[in-house]
């Protein structure tokens, strides 16, 4: 299989050379097409798998071709547990997102917050964050996920383990009902089985 067959755009496919990908990992072959269609999505996989990629290039072809609801909303929320995993993914939105007109804005605590409030102020489509802080701000009202159209949970059951299960409980509130909902784990601990239907719709599963 190759990154032709997804029939991804040209500037993704651009991106895709630019970063020296050649050929899909097995988690990318299996997620993407799946992800394209609008699937809910459980990925089994751990870092090092292309895990990130996977979910970030159907991501970044849906928010081209899906007209959102309103400018200047939140369009992708990814959660992480931890900061250097916020910003590798952000990274790799930039990457791979080079070529497309998308805004995205890393959020995590243990440092000052007021640059990060003054960043959310340039409208950033994608957000990805550490569960303490988004919390903290969402509900000052600092962040709008009400348009959300996609939301990742990824390395949920370390964000489990690192003790942010109410974090993550308490994150539904903020959400739409109709998105698209990914959960990317390395195990599945009965409390990765109970979270699962909180947040998943008719999920589909991958392994790596
Ligand atoms: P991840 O599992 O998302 O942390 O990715 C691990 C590493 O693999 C990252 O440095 C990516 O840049 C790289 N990577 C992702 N997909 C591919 C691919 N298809 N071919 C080669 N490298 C890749």
């Amino acid at each position: 299989m190759t990154f032709q067959d997804f029939s991804l755009l040209p500037v993704l496919q651009k991106a895709i050379t630019e970063a020296g990908y050649t050929q899909p990992s097995l988690i990318q072959q299996k997620a993407i097409p799946l992800l394209l269609q609008g699937h809910d999505l459980i990925g089994c996989a751990q870092t090092g798998t292309g895990k990130t990629a996977a979910f970030v290039l159907p991501i970044l072809q849906q928010l081209t071709q899906n007209k959102p609801t309103t400018s200047g909303q939140i369009r992708v929320l990814v959660v992480t547990p931890t900061r250097e995993l916020t910003l590798q993914v952000e990274a790799t939105f930039t990457q791979l997102g080079s070529g497309l007109p998308f805004r995205s804005q890393p959020i995590f605590g243990g440092v000052s917050e007021g640059k990060q409030i003054q960043a959310l102020h340039q409208k950033p489509a994608i957000i990805v964050a550490t569960p303490g802080r988004l919390l903290d701000l969402l509900r000052r009202n600092l962040i709008d996920l009400r348009h959300l159209e996609a939301l990742v949970l990824d390395e949920a059951d370390r964000m489990l383990d690192m003790g942010f299960i109410h974090d993550m409980k308490a994150l539904l509130r903020f959400l739409p009902q109709q998105r698209q909902t990914l959960f990317f784990t390395a195990t599945f601990p009965d409390t990765i089985r109970k979270l699962i239907p909180l947040f998943l719709n008719n999920p589909m599963q991958v392994d790596a």
